[in-house]
Order: C-alpha cells, then structure tokens, then sequence
C-alpha cells in the first residue's frame, strides 16, 4: 500500500472541526467515499462529504456540532446508526466504521461495530473505499488497501471483494457500478460484468426508487447509452426497462429490413444530451419510439410500418412510469405530449410547410414547442453526410417558421378571443352544443389562417357561424 498525503483535500475548516473532536473522544476517524474518489479525480470539492469513526458516529457528530459556529441541528437516524449535520451547503455524514454480514432476501445487513478496514471491504468499488486520515499521527494519509488509486489511474471500476459477494449481497451495487462507469467514464472490470450477468435477477428486491435514482444519473450524464449499453449487455434491461429491450434487433422480409430501434435511440439520447440538460426531455429521447415494437408491421407493398406508434408509445409511458413508481404528474405529462407529438415536425419539415401546419403544431405543443424541436433534431441519425445536412436544414426552417408565425398569431398560449360566455351573451341562448360548435370552429378558422386572431374578425366569424347554425344576434 503506497501512503500518500492528500491534506490538500481537507481544507474545508469542517475537516479540522471533526479531527478536533475525535481527539478529544480518543477515536479514529476518516473521510472516505465519494468525496476523496471526486477530489482524486479533480471533479471538484464534493458538497457531501461521508465521515467513518472507529466508534460511535453519532456521538461524533454531536461532538462535531458542539464545536461549530452556529451549533448546527445533528439529525441521527438511530435504525442505520447513522447521523448528519447540514451546514451552509455541505452536509457531513457521520457513521461508525462497521462489518456487514447478509441474508440472502435483503439488502438489510447485519452489523456489527468493525475496524476501518471491516468497513472499506463493505464498500461497493476500491475507488469507493478510498480514506483519508483525519487522525493526528497521520492526518491528510490516503488509505487504500485494495489500490483504489492505481483503478482510479486504470479507470476501472472493481469490487474490494470477490465480484459475486458484494452484487449478491446487494444487488442496488449492480447499478451502480454500471452509473459509475457511465458517470466517469471507467470499464467494468470483465470478472466484475460477468458477476452481474449471473446475478442480474437479484435485482429484483432492489425498490423501483432506488433504481430509478441510478436511472436518473445514467441520464444526466454526458453519455448516457453506456450506461444503457451496460445494462442489456449485463441482461439488467429486461428486469428495468423491457419496453426498450422489445426495440432491439432488425427484422427482413423479402430484403426489406428495419432499423434497429434500440441502438438508433442510444443514439436519440446521446445527441440529445448535448443539447439540453432537462432530464425529463432526456426520458422522452429514451422513450420517444418504444411504441414501435406493438405497432410494427410488414405490408407486402410498402414494408415495415410503425403506425400510430406514437399514441401508443405515449400510452406506453404512463404504464412504464407507474410500474417504476416514477411521478405521475406534469413531468410524466410532458414526457407523454413530447412522445406522442415527436414525429410532428418530421412531417413539416419534408412537406413545403404551410403557415397553418405550423400554427397547428404551435398551438398544440404550447410551451413545449422548443423542446419538441430539440427532440426531432436530436431523432437525426443517420450516417448519409448529405441526408444530415439537408433533415438539419429543414428543422431550421421550421424553426424559423415557428418564430414568425408566432410573431404574428401568438398562437403558443392560444385563448380564443371569444369565449363561450360572450356567444351565450350575444345570442342570448342557455349552455348548449352549438356553443362548443361556434367555439370550435372560431379557433380551427384561425389555426388555418381564415381569419387573424383578433376579437373582431372572430366576432364577425361567431355571427356567420351562428346564423349558419339559426341563431339571431340579440340587440341588448
Ligand atoms: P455520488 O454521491 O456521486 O452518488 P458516492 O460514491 O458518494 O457517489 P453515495 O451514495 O453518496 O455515493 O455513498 C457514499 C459512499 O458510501 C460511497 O462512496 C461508498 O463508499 C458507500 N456506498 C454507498 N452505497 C453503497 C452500497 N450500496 N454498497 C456499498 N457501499 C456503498
Ligand atoms: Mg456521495
């Protein structure tokens, strides 16, 4: 083990805080985890820094409390032996160094109080069980006995124990290993993969939200389809997302062959992570075609359709949101409309588009409009140099003709200028299906251009549509 002084780690006051009250408890302590693999890797001074005590944590932390300005709240979570104290934005974990045993059907270990060493061989990866002294005879020492270090050099991600035990003894390190090696850019190691692939069904008592935690990171990252990619090659993604796996492969009859659907849209993802850090619009690029595996078919004349699959697809989502216990709220919304609309510029862009298309699309994507935009764009896959050029042009234009038309018509937001209140009061007549009549046809005269969307000309429209319908105008 090569010892090596990183004090430039510590320079947070906090640290010199927490070295003073493990002297005065006459207890050992070290930082350990995230924050000294993130300060290693120059990703900056991670804001939660985890705090290992040979002893008592908690009794730690509330030491550590004592000491700082302002007296800082200790919140303890009794059940995992552990507790926290916030200060400014850092937060400190504290917990007591200890050895784990499992049962097979949980990921709840046994504890039992253990050395430092107990406590790194627990830890998931050797970059993750990388400590730092905050001990005076040795403060600012890395310890890392299963050279952590050299895989942070290697980029690898390893496990400090053999490969089966620690995914088996908690299969949420399955996900995480492949986050991690998203996240970083770092190989699994092969003993490792294999070990994940024999294990994969252990997934299974690992909660939706724990899962979707990992998910979210694989998506925020700057490439997330290595993360996707792990998770088929390692057999993961049909225990998460089955729905992505149903894409996979390309189908021929009589010579007409399909793209596959599972890689073009890893590769939806990764254009689209360049472009926007909006999680949930990353989820629709994840989601966006995974109707196209209920609705394909083979016609004889003109080959594999998908039809309608982007109103099943966006059917698909809300299913595939309850399943994994994600919000169903305006987030699962807008994943839904982004779905279900992502084929719309499409079209646009291959017709020579006219204004009322546009307004159409406006009116219906709302707000959304711009995110729908940078979803097509993203959609643009193929390898042809000149196809590229020329499908990135069209969305340009469309783009321009959005801005224009909205300019103009103000269509994003759209209230009809009347309102079914002001067709009651003119026609003086009770709430009745002519009234939705009129309404419906005021806006459609506008979204097609007839009529500008203006309060005169679309109260001029309501008398012609009424009298069309028998209405009167009455005079007040
Ligand atoms: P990040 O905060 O960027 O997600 P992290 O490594 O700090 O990464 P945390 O979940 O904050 O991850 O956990 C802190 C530390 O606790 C880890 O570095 C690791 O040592 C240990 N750890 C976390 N989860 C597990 C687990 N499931 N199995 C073993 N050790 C774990
Ligand atoms: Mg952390």
């Amino acid at each position: 083990m090569r010892i090596q002084n990183y004090s430039k780690a510590l320079q947070n006051p906090v640290f010199k805080i927490i070295a003073e009250a493990a002297t005065e408890l006459d207890l050992e302590c070290y930082v350990i985890g995230g924050y000294v693999r993130d300060f290693l890797l120059e990703r900056g001074q991670a804001k939660d820094i985890d705090i290992v005590a040979v002893g008592s944590g908690i009794l730690l932390a509330q030491k550590v409390a004592s000491k700082m300005e302002g007296k800082p709240q200790v919140s303890i979570f009794k059940n995992f032996g552990t507790a926290m104290i916030k200060s400014g934005d850092v937060e400190v974990e504290f917990v007591g160094a200890r050895k784990e045993s499992y049962d097979r059907d949980s990921r709840k270990p046994m504890v039992e109080n253990g050395t430092l060493e107990d406590d790194q061989k627990r830890r998931d990866f050797t970059i993750n069980a990388l400590a730092l002294s905050l001990n005076t005879s040795n403060y600012g020492d890395l310890l890392d006995p299963f050279d952590g270090l050299g895989d942070l050099e290697r980029k690898l991600i390893r496990t400090p124990l053999a490969p089966g035990v620690t995914y088996s003894d908690d299969p949420l390190r399955m996900m995480r290993a492949i986050r991690f090696a998203t996240q970083l850019g770092f190989t699994i190691q092969l003993r490792s993969l294999q070990a994940i692939t024999e294990h994969k069904a252990r997934i299974k008592i690992i909660s939706s939200e724990r899962i979707v935690d990992e998910l979210h990171k694989i998506l925020a990252s700057k490439k997330p389809s290595t993360g996707f990619a792990l998770l088929h090659k390692t057999e993961l993604l049909p225990y998460i997302l089955p729905e992505l796996v149903a894409l996979q492969g390309i189908e021929e009859i009589e010579g007409q062959r399909h793209k596959d659907n599972f890689w073009h849209t890893l590769e939806v993802v990764d254009n689209i992570a360049q472009t926007t850090d909006n999680l949930w619009l990353r989820w629709a690029a994840l989601l966006h075609d995974i109707g196209k595996a209920p609705t394909k078919k083979f016609h004889k004349k003109i080959g594999w359709t998908f039809h309608g699959h982007e109103f099943v697809g966006s059917k698909m989502v809300y299913k595939l949101f309850k399943r994994l216990r994600m919000p169903l709220n305006d987030k699962m919304k807008f994943v839904q409309k982004m779905v279900l609309m992502s084929s719309r510029p499409i079209v646009l862009s291959e017709d020579s588009t006219t204004d009322s298309a546009v307004r159409r699309l406006v009116f219906d994507a709302g707000d959304h409009v711009d995110d729908l935009m940078t979803l097509c764009e993203a959609d643009i896959t193929t390898k042809n140099p000149k196809k590229q050029r020329r499908y990135k042009n069209n969305f340009q234009l469309v783009r321009q003709k959005i801005t224009e038309v909205e300019e103009r018509d103000q269509i994003r937001n759209f209230q009809p200028p009347i309102s079914g209140a002001d067709i009651m009061k003119a026609f003086q007549i009770e709430p009745s299906k002519k009234i939705g009549i009129i309404k419906e046809a005021i806006k459609e005269a506008i979204l097609e251009g007839e009529i500008p969307n203006e309060y005169a000309a679309a109260r001029k429209y309501m008398i012609e549509k009424g009298s069309e319908l028998g209405l009167q105008l009455k005079k007040k």
